[in-house]
Protein backbone atom coordinates (compact mmCIF):
# COMPACT_ATOMS: atom_id res chain seq x y z
CA UNK A 1 0.00 0.00 0.00
CA UNK A 2 2.00 2.92 -1.07
CA UNK A 3 -1.43 5.15 -2.43
CA UNK A 4 -0.44 8.82 -1.46
CA UNK A 5 -3.31 9.53 1.18
CA UNK A 6 -2.39 13.12 2.10
CA UNK A 7 0.58 15.68 0.68
CA UNK A 8 1.35 19.44 2.00
CA UNK A 9 3.42 21.49 -0.16
CA UNK A 10 4.61 24.62 1.58
CA UNK A 11 1.96 24.74 3.92
CA UNK A 12 2.05 27.65 6.10
CA UNK A 13 -0.10 29.25 9.06
CA UNK A 14 0.70 32.91 10.06
CA UNK A 15 -1.40 34.26 13.05
CA UNK A 16 -0.42 38.18 12.90
CA UNK A 17 3.18 37.93 14.23
CA UNK A 18 3.15 34.21 14.86
CA UNK A 19 3.82 31.71 12.31
CA UNK A 20 2.58 28.79 13.77
CA UNK A 21 3.06 26.28 10.15
CA UNK A 22 6.22 27.04 8.07
CA UNK A 23 6.50 25.71 4.95
CA UNK A 24 5.60 21.90 5.74
CA UNK A 25 5.57 19.71 3.30
CA UNK A 26 4.26 16.14 4.21
CA UNK A 27 3.43 13.35 2.13
CA UNK A 28 1.59 10.55 4.03
CA UNK A 29 0.96 6.96 2.80
CA UNK A 30 -2.12 4.52 2.81
CA UNK A 31 -2.22 2.57 5.73
CA UNK A 32 0.77 3.61 7.99
CA UNK A 33 0.28 5.44 11.43
CA UNK A 34 2.45 8.41 11.35
CA UNK A 35 2.95 10.07 15.23
CA UNK A 36 3.13 13.84 15.18
CA UNK A 37 5.93 14.98 17.76
CA UNK A 38 6.39 18.50 18.86
CA UNK A 39 6.73 20.50 21.97
CA UNK A 40 3.39 22.58 23.05
CA UNK A 41 3.07 25.27 20.65
CA UNK A 42 4.82 23.08 17.64
CA UNK A 43 1.84 23.61 15.42
CA UNK A 44 0.81 20.13 15.67
CA UNK A 45 -2.96 21.01 16.41
CA UNK A 46 -2.41 23.82 13.54
CA UNK A 47 -1.61 21.32 11.07
CA UNK A 48 -4.37 18.88 12.22
CA UNK A 49 -6.94 21.93 12.03
CA UNK A 50 -5.93 22.61 8.06
CA UNK A 51 -5.94 19.37 7.33
CA UNK A 52 -9.48 18.72 8.31
CA UNK A 53 -10.23 22.03 7.34
CA UNK A 54 -10.81 24.06 10.28
CA UNK A 55 -8.72 26.70 9.07
CA UNK A 56 -7.28 28.50 5.69
CA UNK A 57 -3.61 27.89 5.53
CA UNK A 58 -1.69 31.47 4.89
CA UNK A 59 0.39 29.77 1.91
CA UNK A 60 0.73 26.32 0.17
CA UNK A 61 -1.65 23.50 -0.17
CA UNK A 62 -2.89 20.02 1.09
CA UNK A 63 -3.62 17.46 -0.95
CA UNK A 64 -6.20 15.00 -0.13
CA UNK A 65 -6.93 11.90 -2.08
CA UNK A 66 -4.93 13.55 -4.93
CA UNK A 67 -7.42 16.35 -5.28
CA UNK A 68 -6.66 19.92 -4.17
CA UNK A 69 -9.72 21.74 -5.33
CA UNK A 70 -12.09 23.19 -3.00
CA UNK A 71 -15.10 21.73 -4.19
CA UNK A 72 -13.41 18.63 -4.20
CA UNK A 73 -11.74 19.23 -0.78
CA UNK A 74 -15.36 19.23 0.47
CA UNK A 75 -16.14 15.70 -0.77
CA UNK A 76 -12.77 14.24 0.34
CA UNK A 77 -13.59 15.95 4.10
CA UNK A 78 -16.15 12.79 4.37
CA UNK A 79 -13.52 10.40 4.24
CA UNK A 80 -11.53 12.06 7.17
CA UNK A 81 -12.33 11.61 11.07
CA UNK A 82 -10.87 13.30 13.21
CA UNK A 83 -10.50 14.01 17.04
CA UNK A 84 -9.10 17.60 17.58
CA UNK A 85 -8.35 19.41 20.71
CA UNK A 86 -11.83 18.45 23.05
CA UNK A 87 -14.12 16.31 21.07
CA UNK A 88 -17.00 18.09 20.78
CA UNK A 89 -19.30 15.99 22.22
CA UNK A 90 -22.71 17.25 24.20
CA UNK A 91 -22.54 16.86 27.62
CA UNK A 92 -26.02 16.56 28.77
CA UNK A 93 -26.59 13.26 26.12
CA UNK A 94 -25.48 9.98 26.06
CA UNK A 95 -22.80 8.15 24.51
CA UNK A 96 -25.24 6.84 22.05
CA UNK A 97 -26.88 9.93 21.71
CA UNK A 98 -23.59 11.73 20.69
CA UNK A 99 -22.95 9.05 18.36
CA UNK A 100 -26.61 9.52 16.95
CA UNK A 101 -26.28 13.12 16.78
CA UNK A 102 -22.81 12.73 14.67
CA UNK A 103 -24.27 10.43 12.17
CA UNK A 104 -26.93 13.06 11.89
CA UNK A 105 -24.12 15.52 11.14
CA UNK A 106 -22.11 13.73 8.62
CA UNK A 107 -25.41 12.95 6.84
CA UNK A 108 -24.88 8.88 7.43
CA UNK A 109 -28.04 6.90 8.43
CA UNK A 110 -26.78 3.68 8.95
CA UNK A 111 -27.26 3.20 12.55
CA UNK A 112 -26.66 0.14 13.53
CA UNK A 113 -22.81 1.18 13.25
CA UNK A 114 -23.02 3.18 16.65
CA UNK A 115 -23.34 0.35 18.62
CA UNK A 116 -20.38 -1.58 16.79
CA UNK A 117 -18.40 1.83 17.53
CA UNK A 118 -19.11 2.13 21.08
CA UNK A 119 -17.79 -1.52 21.43
CA UNK A 120 -14.94 -0.96 19.40
CA UNK A 121 -13.73 1.58 21.69
CA UNK A 122 -14.48 -0.25 24.63
CA UNK A 123 -17.45 1.86 25.73
CA UNK A 124 -20.32 -0.96 25.26
CA UNK A 125 -21.68 -0.47 28.80
CA UNK A 126 -21.84 3.16 29.07
CA UNK A 127 -23.63 3.59 25.47
CA UNK A 128 -26.55 5.26 27.80
CA UNK A 129 -24.63 7.05 30.54
CA UNK A 130 -24.74 10.75 30.30
CA UNK A 131 -21.07 12.03 28.51
CA UNK A 132 -20.97 14.95 31.56
CA UNK A 133 -20.82 11.64 33.72
CA UNK A 134 -17.50 10.40 31.69
CA UNK A 135 -14.37 10.11 32.66
CA UNK A 136 -11.63 12.42 30.29
CA UNK A 137 -10.62 8.58 29.28
CA UNK A 138 -13.83 7.43 28.56
CA UNK A 139 -14.74 10.90 26.53
CA UNK A 140 -11.34 10.14 24.55
CA UNK A 141 -12.52 7.00 23.78
CA UNK A 142 -16.10 8.06 23.04
CA UNK A 143 -14.04 10.83 20.57
CA UNK A 144 -11.93 8.24 18.97
CA UNK A 145 -15.54 6.44 18.48
CA UNK A 146 -17.22 9.59 16.67
CA UNK A 147 -14.04 10.24 14.46
CA UNK A 148 -14.92 6.75 13.28
CA UNK A 149 -18.35 7.14 11.96
CA UNK A 150 -18.54 6.88 8.42
CA UNK A 151 -15.41 4.84 7.81
CA UNK A 152 -12.98 7.20 7.09
CA UNK A 153 -9.63 6.36 5.53
CA UNK A 154 -7.77 8.97 6.96
CA UNK A 155 -7.85 9.42 10.56
CA UNK A 156 -6.81 12.64 12.78
CA UNK A 157 -6.42 12.37 16.25
CA UNK A 158 -4.81 14.68 18.33
CA UNK A 159 -3.48 13.51 21.41
CA UNK A 160 -5.88 10.65 21.81
CA UNK A 161 -4.48 8.70 24.42
CA UNK A 162 -4.58 11.85 27.08
CA UNK A 163 -6.27 10.56 30.06
CA UNK A 164 -6.70 7.35 29.35
CA UNK A 165 -5.32 4.40 32.17
CA UNK A 166 -2.11 2.01 31.06
CA UNK A 167 -4.97 -0.92 30.07
CA UNK A 168 -6.75 2.14 27.83
CA UNK A 169 -3.76 2.87 26.07
CA UNK A 170 -3.21 -0.36 25.44
CA UNK A 171 -6.54 -1.17 24.00
CA UNK A 172 -6.30 2.21 21.64
CA UNK A 173 -3.09 1.06 20.44
CA UNK A 174 -4.39 -2.31 19.50
CA UNK A 175 -7.23 -0.36 18.05
CA UNK A 176 -5.14 1.90 15.65
CA UNK A 177 -2.78 -1.05 15.15
CA UNK A 178 -5.86 -2.96 13.63
CA UNK A 179 -7.27 0.21 11.57
CA UNK A 180 -4.01 0.53 9.85
CA UNK A 181 -3.07 -2.99 9.47
CA UNK A 182 -6.70 -4.38 8.42
CA UNK A 183 -8.36 -1.98 6.70
CA UNK A 184 -5.60 0.12 5.35
CA UNK A 185 -6.44 3.09 7.29
CA UNK A 186 -3.95 5.91 7.52
CA UNK A 187 -3.31 7.59 11.18
CA UNK A 188 -2.22 10.96 12.16
CA UNK A 189 -1.77 11.31 15.76
CA UNK A 190 0.13 13.65 18.39
CA UNK A 191 1.16 12.53 21.68
CA UNK A 192 3.66 13.82 24.37
CA UNK A 193 3.72 9.89 25.69
CA UNK A 194 6.44 9.60 23.65
CA UNK A 195 7.12 5.41 24.94
CA UNK A 196 3.64 4.93 23.81
CA UNK A 197 4.11 6.52 20.18
CA UNK A 198 6.96 4.62 19.56
CA UNK A 199 4.84 1.11 20.23
CA UNK A 200 2.14 2.48 17.75
CA UNK A 201 3.72 4.53 15.11
CA UNK A 202 5.28 3.23 12.11
CA UNK A 203 6.68 6.46 11.06
CA UNK A 204 7.30 10.10 12.93
CA UNK A 205 7.54 13.45 11.79
CA UNK A 206 9.42 16.04 14.15
CA UNK A 207 7.77 19.33 14.29
CA UNK A 208 9.72 22.34 15.97
CA UNK A 209 8.39 25.96 15.63
CA UNK A 210 5.98 25.53 12.72
CA UNK A 211 8.83 23.38 10.65
CA UNK A 212 9.48 20.11 9.69
CA UNK A 213 12.28 19.02 11.05
CA UNK A 214 12.45 15.27 10.13
CA UNK A 215 10.88 12.63 8.89
CA UNK A 216 11.89 8.85 9.32
CA UNK A 217 10.17 5.42 9.78
CA UNK A 218 10.45 3.28 12.58
CA UNK A 219 13.06 1.27 11.20
CA UNK A 220 15.59 4.09 10.80
CA UNK A 221 14.80 4.93 14.21
CA UNK A 222 15.32 2.13 15.45
CA UNK A 223 18.63 1.94 13.57
CA UNK A 224 19.53 5.54 14.69
CA UNK A 225 18.95 4.45 17.89
CA UNK A 226 20.73 1.53 18.24
CA UNK A 227 22.05 0.49 21.77
CA UNK A 228 25.67 -0.07 22.02
CA UNK A 229 28.31 -0.98 24.47
CA UNK A 230 31.03 1.98 24.64
CA UNK A 231 34.16 0.57 25.19
CA UNK A 232 37.53 2.56 25.92
CA UNK A 233 40.70 1.12 26.11
CA UNK A 234 44.54 1.70 25.52
CA UNK A 235 45.03 -0.91 22.60
CA UNK A 236 42.06 -0.17 20.50
CA UNK A 237 43.42 -1.76 17.41
CA UNK A 238 44.10 -4.84 19.45
CA UNK A 239 40.28 -4.58 20.85
CA UNK A 240 38.41 -5.14 17.32
CA UNK A 241 41.19 -8.22 16.81
CA UNK A 242 39.73 -9.38 19.91
CA UNK A 243 36.24 -9.00 18.80
CA UNK A 244 36.51 -10.21 15.34
CA UNK A 245 38.86 -13.23 15.97
CA UNK A 246 37.61 -14.39 19.61
CA UNK A 247 34.09 -13.02 19.74
CA UNK A 248 33.41 -13.00 16.19
CA UNK A 249 31.54 -10.22 15.45
CA UNK A 250 32.51 -7.26 13.32
CA UNK A 251 28.60 -5.01 14.31
CA UNK A 252 31.08 -2.53 15.83
CA UNK A 253 32.62 0.85 15.05
CA UNK A 254 35.41 2.82 16.33
CA UNK A 255 34.72 6.53 17.25
CA UNK A 256 37.14 9.93 16.35
CA UNK A 257 37.42 9.73 19.97
CA UNK A 258 39.04 6.42 19.67
CA UNK A 259 36.16 4.88 21.60
CA UNK A 260 34.66 1.24 19.95
CA UNK A 261 31.00 1.04 19.77
CA UNK A 262 29.48 -2.14 20.08
CA UNK A 263 26.41 -3.36 19.01
CA UNK A 264 26.50 -6.63 19.50
CA UNK A 265 27.04 -9.10 23.18
CA UNK A 266 24.47 -6.98 24.99
CA UNK A 267 23.31 -9.26 27.15
CA UNK A 268 26.50 -11.18 27.45
CA UNK A 269 28.38 -8.46 28.98
CA UNK A 270 30.33 -10.87 31.22
CA UNK A 271 31.73 -12.71 28.91
CA UNK A 272 32.99 -9.82 27.02
CA UNK A 273 34.54 -8.73 29.66
CA UNK A 274 36.23 -11.79 30.43
CA UNK A 275 37.90 -12.68 26.98
CA UNK A 276 38.49 -9.30 26.77
CA UNK A 277 40.41 -9.44 29.72
CA UNK A 278 41.92 -13.31 29.10
CA UNK A 279 43.42 -11.49 26.14
CA UNK A 280 45.35 -8.71 27.86
CA UNK A 281 43.03 -6.12 26.57
CA UNK A 282 43.07 -3.38 29.42
CA UNK A 283 39.54 -1.59 29.36
CA UNK A 284 39.16 1.88 31.00
CA UNK A 285 35.17 1.81 30.14
CA UNK A 286 32.60 0.16 29.37
CA UNK A 287 29.26 1.42 29.41
CA UNK A 288 25.74 0.31 27.82
CA UNK A 289 24.20 3.17 25.63
CA UNK A 290 20.49 3.26 24.94
CA UNK A 291 18.70 5.91 22.81
CA UNK A 292 15.08 6.52 23.22
CA UNK A 293 12.48 8.62 21.10
CA UNK A 294 12.49 11.16 24.21
CA UNK A 295 16.32 11.21 23.48
CA UNK A 296 16.04 11.09 19.74
CA UNK A 297 13.35 13.96 19.56
CA UNK A 298 15.41 16.36 22.02
CA UNK A 299 18.53 15.83 20.22
CA UNK A 300 16.97 17.26 16.42
CA UNK A 301 15.12 20.06 18.53
CA UNK A 302 18.41 20.93 19.68
CA UNK A 303 18.65 19.49 23.13
CA UNK A 304 17.13 20.60 26.51
CA UNK A 305 16.46 24.22 27.14
CA UNK A 306 18.45 25.22 30.26
CA UNK A 307 16.13 28.14 32.43
P1 LIG B 1 0.68 22.48 19.40
O1 LIG B 1 -0.59 21.79 18.99
O2 LIG B 1 1.90 21.81 18.82
O3 LIG B 1 0.80 22.68 20.87
P2 LIG B 1 -0.52 24.80 18.11
O4 LIG B 1 -0.76 24.37 16.72
O5 LIG B 1 -1.69 24.80 19.05
O6 LIG B 1 0.67 23.93 18.74
O7 LIG B 1 0.09 26.25 18.13
C1 LIG B 1 1.17 26.66 17.30
C2 LIG B 1 1.43 28.13 17.51
O8 LIG B 1 0.38 28.89 16.96
C3 LIG B 1 1.53 28.54 18.98
O9 LIG B 1 2.53 29.51 19.12
C4 LIG B 1 0.17 29.12 19.27
O10 LIG B 1 0.26 30.09 20.29
C5 LIG B 1 -0.20 29.74 17.93
N1 LIG B 1 -1.66 29.73 17.71
C6 LIG B 1 -2.44 28.64 17.56
N2 LIG B 1 -3.72 29.01 17.36
C7 LIG B 1 -3.75 30.37 17.37
C8 LIG B 1 -4.77 31.36 17.19
N3 LIG B 1 -6.03 31.02 16.95
N4 LIG B 1 -4.41 32.66 17.26
C9 LIG B 1 -3.12 33.02 17.48
N5 LIG B 1 -2.11 32.15 17.64
C10 LIG B 1 -2.40 30.84 17.59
Amino acid sequence: MNNIVLETKNLSKRYKSQTALDHVNLCLKQGRIYGLIGKNGAGKTTLMRMIVGLGFPTEGSIELFARNNRNELEETGKRIGSLIEAPGLVSGMSAKENMHLQCLMKGLPNYEVEDELLELVGLRDAGRKRVKNFSLGMKQRLGIAVALIGNPELLMLDEPINGLDPSGVIEIRNLLKKLSENDGKTILISSHNLPELYQVATDYIILHEGEVKEILSHEELDERCKCYISLESTNVNQLTVVLEEQLHTVNFKVMPDNSVQLFDLLEERERLAQVLHDNGIVVTKMAVFETTLEDYFMNVIGGVEHA
